[in-house]
């Protein structure tokens, strides 16, 4: 504690201070970061110390609005924190960027923040996540990734024995395979193999349900929309069942029947994701008033009580964020302390993406659908665009989500969520979130202009 982690700068003081955010430090490895603050919180709630739970609070904050991508991890250019909410649309060298550890830690920090402070945007980051960057990485095809150990970590003479890892370590953002590179790869004396994200991965699924109904202070509280019943005792003892039905997030639509022998009266309250701008919620039909970010059901329940909540599923078109020049990071000197900032300048390649979402999932493009004549040209204004749902029989592969997207003239853009995309491991699946575009308007009017 005594020299906040780090001898160039003290770690702690910075986030108290919250003067600057996490890639602004004098150290940026990004889950180590998340994982040293995770420690400070626990320490400030053994010692009670306010200083040190609003330092770990504050860079929770910071870190969600500087560093997390569409896909919900973090660390674009490598391993490190540099900004990326903000420079996701830069190509990435090595394509060693979206690490799993990242993103798996910052899940374990965003449920921590959400039981510490109830905010539900730490509920929506996890759900962003969990749906994204996270399920993606799950090497549903048991690939073996031996290929990718890098030489320095093998041992001479011994052969590597082929097997495959749980968890891929990297995602790409604008354009890849998964599969590439194994984070923190070791060889065990036997030739298998290991990595810090085939390690830690797990956390993610055994976290989630555990975030779906929380008990609150008055009653309970709906963080996460998973289908499944839980068995719990309300505020007065009595034994009740949720029985949640639904397809989201294919589905835009959550069904929670309660199973209770008494009548009680306590609240339950629901996440309001942010994204969603339109919503509907009734209880035993009748419509029920919503308010973003977390509604609140307070009332007398009795048995066979049903909430139905849809949310809105319109397909969203987003758009990089400008920055100009930006200091991506800092490198530091070791023997004097000193950092040597790394400067992105901002140009036509970072701007001209879109991105696509639908409720929590971002969607992506995936070669065994074809690939786009050219760049996008997208409609100047249009926040959302007309998409038709593509029924499975339709796809080659199985997809979560998968929509035809009307993005001005021509054959509708054809897209899957981006954690079913990219499953043959191959170049074959290439896959890509952020899509390129046409000249943005402000551009053609200044060419316009010239001519
Ligand atoms: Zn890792």
């Amino acid at each position: 504690m005594e020299d906040g982690a780090r001898g160039c700068g003290d770690l702690f003081e910075l986030a108290y201070e919250d003067r600057l955010s996490p890639y602004q430090y004098p150290y940026t490895k990004a889950y180590e970061m998340m994982s040293c603050f995770e420690g400070l919180l626990e320490y400030a709630l053994a010692t009670g110390s306010e200083k040190w739970r609003a330092a770990a609070v504050r860079f929770a904050y910071r870190l969600m609005a500087t560093d997390i991508t569409l896909l919900g991890s973090a660390g674009t250019t490598h391993e490190f924190l540099d900004h990326a909410a903000v420079h996701q649309t830069d190509p990435a060298p090595g394509g060693a960027g979206q690490e799993t550890c990242v993103s798996v830690t910052w899940m374990k920090l965003c449920a921590r923040m959400l039981l510490l402070t109830g905010d539900p945007l730490f509920g929506d980051c996890f759900e962003q996540t969990l749906y994204n960057a996270y399920l993606g990485t799950l090497n549903t095809g048991h690939v073996c990734n031996a290929g990718e150990i890098q030489r320095g970590f093998l041992i001479p003479g011994l052969p590597v024995v082929d097997s495959f890892l749980p968890f891929d370590s990297y995602t790409p953002l604008l354009g890849g395979t998964r599969g590439r590179g194994i984070g923190g790869a070791l060889i065990l004396p036997d030739g298998s193999y290991y990595g810090c994200c085939a390690c830690i991965g797990s956390v993610g699924v055994g976290l989630a349900p555990h975030l779906g109904l929380l008990r609150a202070r008055e009653g309970f509280a709906m963080q996460l929309y998973l289908p499944g019943s839980y068995r719990t005792r309300t505020p007065a003892g009595r034994e009740i069942v949720f029985a949640v039905e639904t397809d989201y997030p294919a589905g835009d639509t959550v069904t929670v029947r309660l199973r209770s022998a008494a009548r009680e009266t306590f609240a339950l309250s629901l996440r309001i994701p942010s994204w969603s701008g339109r919503n509907a919620l009734t209880v035993n039909g009748s419509p029920w008033p919503v308010t973003p970010g977390v509604t609140l059901l307070r009332r007398r329940w009795q048995d066979g009580d049903t909430v139905v909540l849809r949310l809105d599923m319109r397909v969203e078109v987003l758009r990089p964020t400008p920055f100009g020049r930006d200091v991506l990071r800092s490198r530091i000197l070791w023997r004097t302390c000193e950092m040597v900032p790394e400067v992105l300048e901002e140009d036509a390649g970072h701007m001209r993406r879109a991105a696509f979402r639908r409720g929590p999932l971002l969607l992506a493009q995936d070669a065994r659908l074809g690939a786009p004549a050219g760049p996008l040209s997208l409609p100047a204004s249009d926040a959302y665009l007309p998409a038709e749902p593509e029924q499975a029989a339709a796809l080659p592969f199985p997809a979560v989500c998968a929509v035809r997207v009307q993005t001005g003239s021509g054959t509708p853009l054809r897209l899957v969520d981006c954690a079913s995309a990219g499953r043959t491991w191959g170049e074959d699946s290439a896959f890509a979130v952020w899509l390129e575009t046409g000249p943005l308007p402000e551009e053609t009017g200044e060419s316009a202009a010239r001519s």
